[in-house]
């Protein structure tokens, strides 16, 4: 399998990504999470991608597309994977098509309003898990269940940078479900539903296809 999560920021892609690699023994490839690792061993390309990613702004291209590509011809992909964050714009979904084929692509739909919610209540973990102060609290308050580090909250899931990254979806990311349908691979997923709803619906979808 390989597969695409796309949705606005905080619409479950992470969330549910972990939740369906664990369940097909894919691998997860989120683009947020490799700049922000990158960030934390303080790489060139971490501190240039952290000025953009703080203002709510997208990385440029050839950076991104770059390290993509990279990731994906490492041997752990043959298997299959969930691309989670990538591609954010048509041209960055070319460059894809030329890397490799992807089977399908999920959009996790939600809501302007309840993205807001979700992202001002967000806390991370560097292991990649996600939690939620009010819909999915860790069971140790501010600790990551799964590696026992402490979680904190991300620089963009402020206001402003929230603002800016919802209108960048609206305008340069969600032109690729309709690239995407024309291509007969688009699965629609109706992200207002609860953590395991969402993840039974993407499962049921998914077994109907492979
Ligand atoms: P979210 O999960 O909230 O959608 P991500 O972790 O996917 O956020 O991305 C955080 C930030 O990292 C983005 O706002 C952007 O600055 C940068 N980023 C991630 N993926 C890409 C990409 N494919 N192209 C350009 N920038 C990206
Ligand atoms: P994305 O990767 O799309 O940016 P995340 O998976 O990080 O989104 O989820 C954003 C926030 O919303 C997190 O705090 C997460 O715990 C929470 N969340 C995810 N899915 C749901 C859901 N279906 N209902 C309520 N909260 C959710
Ligand atoms: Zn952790």
């Amino acid at each position: 399998m390989k597969l695409l999560f796309l949705g606005p920021p905080g619409a479950g892609k992470g969330t549910q990504a972990i939740s369906v690699c664990k369940k097909y023994s894919l691998v997860h490839i989120a683009t947020g999470d490799i700049f922000r690792k990158e960030f934390s061993e303080k790489s060139k390309l971490g501190v240039l991608a952290k000025s953009y990613m703080d203002k709510g702004d997208l990385v440029p291209n050839d950076i991104t597309i770059k390290m993509v590509k990279k990731r994906l011809s490492q041997d752990d992909c043959v298997n299959g994977f969930v691309l989670d964050g990538f591609p954010r714009d048509v041209s960055q979904a070319e460059s894809l098509e030329k890397i490799c084929a992807i089977d399908y692509v999920v959009e996790i739909h939600c809501p302007d309003e309840q993205i807001v919610e979700r992202l001002e209540g967000r806390l991370v973990c560097k292991c990649g898990a996600t939690y939620n102060i009010v819909t999915n609290s860790p069971k140790v308050c501010g600790i990551c269940d799964e590696c026992g580090d402490r979680l904190y909250q991300r620089d963009d899931d402020k206001s402003e940078a929230i603002r800016k990254r919802l209108e960048i979806y609206h305008g340069t990311t969600e032109p690729l479900i309709a690239f995407y349908k024309l291509k007969g691979k688009y699965i629609m997923i109706n992200g207002m539903q609860s953590i395991d709803g969402v993840f039974n619906s993407i499962v049921s979808e998914l077994s109907r296809k492979f």
